[in-house]
């Protein structure tokens, strides 16, 4: 094995036995075509079905270019990348899926792209195989994030990117235990680009992440980014003040001048109601931050190694 390969390719693996077979047959051609050294990286994120067990026989089958870190447990797809980042010795890092819905037959774009000078490719899909609601509710969700945390990126849900050394160095060094790469990568990166690639169907298996999981990402994307939803917290809190101690003059001057009054009984319900979810809301947004807080104080290890399966010199 090459201490330092040119390429390093980290792909995340949780169930995916059904499609690992046509995985294989396509990633390793596309990376011998490219010419340079690599080496790829699976990391087995606690699979409960045969994954292990293929990647175990892969990795026998190449030992050369092949390293598998096998998790005791399922982390999640982020700290099963982080887990190939730590490990990694690439001069360029790609992170594929293990579903070909990016193909890695792309990876050599990516490469043409960072010989440029780029620092970060990241990839939009060409043509999204997903549905039309699908597609509008991740537009809407982007832009909003767009606009709160300042990182642009065309199309969060492709995987497929390539890094510098120096970002993924940054990575390892931030230590963060819930986040979401592509962003973070891209807050490290000075100078990022984006390209079309390929969309296909998942070739096998199935997704795992349902829209109750999309919305948590964004949730988590602009909470673990950016702390602007406080800070219009604040705002809004600010101006309800201002309009009370307005309103409560005024009152009390009709107090005087009227008399006691005791209509407009539901517009009081309405307005109470409406502070109160006002108010609930911003408690729910203060425990995410707690919770990223709490997470991060904890220290617990973020991921367990079962075994590292790796040719040793
Ligand atoms: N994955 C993982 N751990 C998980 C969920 C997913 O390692 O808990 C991997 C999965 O095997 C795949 C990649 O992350 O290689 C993306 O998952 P998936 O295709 O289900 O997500 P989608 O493409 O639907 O966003
Ligand atoms: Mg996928």
């Amino acid at each position: 094995m090459i201490a330092t390969p040119k390429l390093s390719v980290v792909i995340p693996v949780y169930n995916e036995e059904a499609g690992l077979a046509e995985l294989f047959a396509r990633l390793y051609p596309a990376l011998d075509k490219l010419g340079c050294d690599f080496e790829i990286i699976f990391v087995n994120d606690g699979s409960m079905d045969r994954s292990a067990a293929l990647l175990r026989e892969q990795f026998q089958t190449r030992p050369d270019v092949t390293r598998v870190v096998l998790f005791n447990g399922n982390y999640g797809q982020h700290m099963a990348i982080m887990a190939g980042f730590e490990r990694c010795r690439g001069e360029r890092i790609v992170t594929l899926d293990a579903d070909l819905q990016n193909p890695p037959e792309e990876i050599g774009n990516l490469m043409l792209e960072m010989d440029k000078g780029f620092d970060y490719v990241g990839s939009i899909r060409r043509k999204r195989q997903d549905m039309a609601w699908r597609r509008w509710a991740s537009k809407a969700m982007n832009r909003t994030r767009e606009r709160l945390t300042h990182i642009k990126m065309t199309d969060q849900g492709c995987m497929l990117r390539a890094y510098s050394r120096d970002i993924i160095d940054a990575i390892n060094q931030s230590r963060e235990v819930s986040t979401y790469i592509p962003a973070l990568a891209y807050s490290f990166s000075h100078n990022p680009t984006e390209i079309e690639v390929e969309h296909e169907e998942r070739s096998a298996g199935e997704s795992k992440y349902s829209l109750y999981k999309l919305i948590r990402l964004n949730f988590d994307l602009v909470t673990g980014f950016s702390t602007v939803p406080l800070q219009v917290f604040s705002l809004i809190g600010f101006a309800i003040s201002l309009f009370s101690i307005v309103f409560v003059i005024y009152l009390g001057i009709r107090r005087l001048i009227v008399g006691p009054e005791a209509e407009g009984l539901f517009t009081l319900f309405g307005i109470a109601f409406f502070l109160i979810g006002v108010t609930l809301f911003g408690i729910g947004l203060l425990g995410e931050y707690v919770g990223r807080i709490y997470q991060q104080v904890r220290e617990r290890p973020r991921y367990l190694i079962q075994a590292v399966l790796e040719k040793t010199e």
